[in-house]
């Protein structure tokens, strides 16, 4: 049977804002609808996504490195770590990046860890309109251990 282990958000969640630069004015538009809301909350950023809502919106963001010299990762890393509890990721469907395999990989760790993620502003809305973002909430995520003592 399959075991869970519950990893808890607080009221207050850690948001990761990331944009590729052909979203970004999507992205701007979105965080300055929410800017409320979003105050809320504690915010990262990849460095020049964090740069715009700093300079746009005078949030206060922990702007972590530009996404194509390793900010998508160092996001991965504190999903793993338990250190962010929501994604929002306007990654761009048409335009190939350099750094492609971060993207696949920021996107692959958020399922692992069973964080809410939006790639689009829809999904952005229907996760911030949510009651879940003022609340408690008790994220499941499957109890890796098995996969560790897993012969080899
Ligand atoms: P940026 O990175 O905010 O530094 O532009 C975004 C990304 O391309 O991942």
């Amino acid at each position: 049977m399959r075991k869970f282990i519950d990893v808890g958000m607080e009221n207050k969640k850690r948001i990761a804002l990331v944009a590729h630069d052909n979203k970004k004015q999507d992205l701007m538009e979105w965080a300055k609808f929410n800017r409320v809301n979003l105050g809320n909350h504690e915010i990262f950023a990849t460095g020049t996504t964090g740069k715009l809502l700093e300079e746009g919106l005078g949030l206060k963001v922990n702007r972590l490195k530009s996404g194509p010299l390793g900010g998508d990762q160092q996001i991965g890393a504190k999903i793993s770590e338990s250190e962010i509890d929501v994604l929002i990721f306007f990654w761009d469907p048409l335009e190939p990046q350099p750094h492609d395999p971060d993207v696949k990989a920021l996107l692959r760790i958020a399922v692992v860890w069973n964080i809410p993620i939006a790639c689009n502003r829809a999904s952005a809305d229907f996760i911030f309109s949510s009651p879940l973002m003022k609340e408690k909430y008790s994220r499941i995520v499957l109890d890796y251990n098995d996969y560790l003592k897993r012969s080899i």
